[in-house]
């Protein structure tokens, strides 16, 4: 589609599983939000799926301005043919100005294949949006050749624009439940609902003691840890501070920790309230995944690791004689609040 002045409207794609709104859909409404601020324009939240009447409030207490919700039986489970086919009649009918989504496996796919039927650009996995003041034009940042530059990329002659964010690259916007957003239902024909893939099952990925992307506190280990098996003390640490094992790339590389650990830009967003990284540089491509961190704490015997200049508390020191020393008094500190809880005869959980 190329540019025209009826284009309007700042849009952002929700997430539906089993029936429930997933959290992305709160990320990417508060990417859009700012976005439809300075344009002063609605910003919407799209949601395909089943079953979804009454959960969609949840987008209008998360910024949403204006829902456009296609419900169908057929739309139940995510199927790239149908969904898109869909998403192109919405995007037809009602002209976006900017559309994201979260770089989710259902973002992208399903963006790439919009973006190419409509005529318009995609960047994918971008970790700035803004709008150029003069232009209106969406300003859409991502690294590039490495990670070594970070590209500024426009889309200026086609519509709708349209990008890709990091899951947890965002905070969803404090849930107002005041708020209220019109809501647009829209039927298309049977054909469009229609998939050639039949869904049979969902197998979530259980590798992970806890997912990664959702630990409200991530220990992180690097080369520094000097020896795979060194990193048992990664996985000690995070879980006696009840959280998940993280690894920068050169440990996933070396064979350390498998890559679903991977912190960066060629692996997983965190945005958990503590990061602790240890034994870690603090390459750009790592702190691409856990800088918005809340509290980052790194250990790094060099002084000047580039971790240091982003963390909030750092030691240097030898991991390695740190750690295992960390783990022996957050244990100690539990054992000894339990024993006084239970000399009380109260319930409790772990206080560190
Ligand atoms: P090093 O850079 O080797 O750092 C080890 C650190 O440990 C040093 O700071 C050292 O002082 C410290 N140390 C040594 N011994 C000890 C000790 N006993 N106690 C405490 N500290 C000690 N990297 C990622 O992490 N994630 C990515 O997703 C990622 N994607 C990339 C994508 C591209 C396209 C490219 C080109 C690179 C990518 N990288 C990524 C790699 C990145 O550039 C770095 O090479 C990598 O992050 C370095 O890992 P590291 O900090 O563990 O190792």
């Amino acid at each position: 589609m190329t540019n025209a002045p009826e284009f309007a409207g700042v849009w952002t794609l929700a997430e539906a599983r089993d029936e429930k709104i997933s959290s992305v859909s709160f990320e990417v409404l508060a990417w859009g939000k700012d976005l439809a601020d300075k344009l002063g324009v609605k910003l919407a939240s799209v949601i395909l799926g089943h079953n979804l009447k009454d959960k969609l409030e949840e987008l209008a207490y998360h910024g949403a301005d204006l829902i456009y919700a296609v419900d169908h039986p057929n739309l139940e489970h995510f199927a790239p043919d149908s969904y898109s086919r869909v998403l192109v009649n919405l995007v037809s009918e009602f002209s976006p100005e900017i559309f994201i989504a979260s770089a989710t496996t259902y973002g992208r796919t399903i963006m790439p294949v919009l973006a190419a039927t409509v005529h318009t650009g995609l960047t994918a996995d971008c970790t700035g949006l803004d709008i150029e003041a003069e232009t209106r034009l969406l300003i859409q940042t991502r690294p590039a050749i490495g990670g070594n530059v970070m590209a500024t990329i426009k889309t200026p002659n086609h519509r709708p624009q349209m990008a890709t964010v990091r899951p947890k690259s965002r905070r969803p916007l404090p849930r107002d439940e005041s708020r209220r957003a019109d809501i647009i239902w829209r039927d298309y024909p049977e054909e469009d609902t229609r998939s050639k893939v039949r869904f049979i099952e969902f197998i979530a990925d259980e590798t992970l003691e806890m997912p990664l992307q959702e630990a409200d506190i991530v220990v992180a280990g690097g080369k520094g840890m000097r020896d795979g098996r060194n990193f048992r003390h990664i996985y000690e640490l995070a879980q006696c501070l009840n959280g998940a094992a993280g690894a920068s790339r050169s440990a996933v590389d070396i064979g350390w920790i498998t890559y679903p650990h991977q912190i960066g830009l060629s692996g997983k967003t965190v945005n958990p309230r503590l990061y602790v990284g240890i034994g870690i540089s603090g390459a750009v491509q790592h702190l691409a995944g856990m800088s918005s961190a809340d509290t980052i704490i790194a250990i790094n015997t060099d002084p000047d690791a580039s971790i240091f200049r982003v963390a909030d508390i750092g030691a240097v020191g030898d991991a390695l004689q740190i750690v295992p020393e960390l783990i022996r008094k957050i244990r100690l500190r539990s054992a000894s609040s339990e024993g006084s809880l239970a000399a009380e005869g109260g319930n409790h959980s772990d206080v560190l």
